[in-house]
């Protein structure tokens, strides 16, 4: 399985916030044996995230979206969605039930909270809702993509109930050596081209090492190819 992450929000682009949540996302998917084929950020637009969305979808086997989710003119995600797939919007009673009760959770602590529910519980027609369990906008899948909140402690949560949607069977080694990266080249190609797998060396500087790291969906050859690669390299204990 193959996925790609879009996250959106002018806040990205500026680095005013840091895109944590395509890290996370990367990492948990990876370890799920999930390859991501790409990361991209984008403006809070419309036409360019149904663009992105439209492709991405196409592309790979499933999209995962972050941010701009809400009832609140400047969240356009779900709409963004919906259009790239020629939907409209449709309010939905799962989400709509779900954003009642955030609201009756917090009503002592924001009484007067002024809430636009029925935009809130719009979501693509045809789309699955998913709850938001930490926050209020729920959150959706059409298709293949899957729409979650930008807040990270509410984009967590909502990836864990479907985190078992994607699995893949790619599994990675990897390797230490203090060997120069220029002097490695030629042994990494060598591996690459020997047993198909997919290569990467990683220099860290501050603990004067390279990371080396393999990747492949069959167990046995990565087996193969990291017994070859501890015979030709000098690796060290990390
Ligand atoms: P809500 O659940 O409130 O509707 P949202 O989906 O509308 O959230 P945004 O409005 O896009 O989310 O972003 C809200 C906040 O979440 C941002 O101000 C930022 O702090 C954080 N955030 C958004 N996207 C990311 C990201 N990719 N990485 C880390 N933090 C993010």
């Amino acid at each position: 399985m193959n996925a790609a992450l879009v996250t959106v929000g002018d806040e990205l682009l500026s680095g005013d916030t840091e895109n944590t949540n395509a890290t996370w996302l990367g990492r948990q998917l990876t370890e799920r044996g999930v390859t991501v084929k790409r990361m991209l950020t984008v403006p809070d637009e419309t036409a360019v995230i149904a663009d992105a969305v439209g492709r991405y979808s196409d592309a790979f086997d499933a999209v995962i979206v972050t941010g701009g989710l809400g009832g609140t003119p400047d969240d356009i995600t779900i709409e963004s969605v919906a259009k790239a797939f020629g939907r409209g919007l449709i309010e939905n009673e799962l989400a709509r039930a779900d954003v009642e009760k955030h609201l009756e959770s917090v009503a002592e602590k924001y009484p007067e909270l002024n809430v636009d529910v029925a935009a809130e519980a719009r979501i693509p027609e045809g789309a699955r809702p998913l709850l938001n369990r930490a926050g209020m906008s729920p959150g959706c899948v059409l298709e293949n993509v899957y729409v979650l909140p930008g807040i990270p402690t509410e984009m967590k949560r909502m990836f864990e109930d479907v985190a078992d949607e994607f699995e893949g069977d790619v599994t990675a080694r990897t390797l230490y050596t203090e060997e120069p990266e220029a002097n490695l080249i030629e042994r990494l190609d060598e591996v690459r081209d020997r047993f198909g797998v997919q290569v990467g060396c990683y220099p860290d500087r501050e603990a004067g090492h390279n990371r080396l790291k393999i990747r492949d969906s069959d167990g046995a050859v990565l087996d193969e190819a990291e017994a070859w690669l501890t015979e030709q390299i000098v690796l060290v204990e990390v």
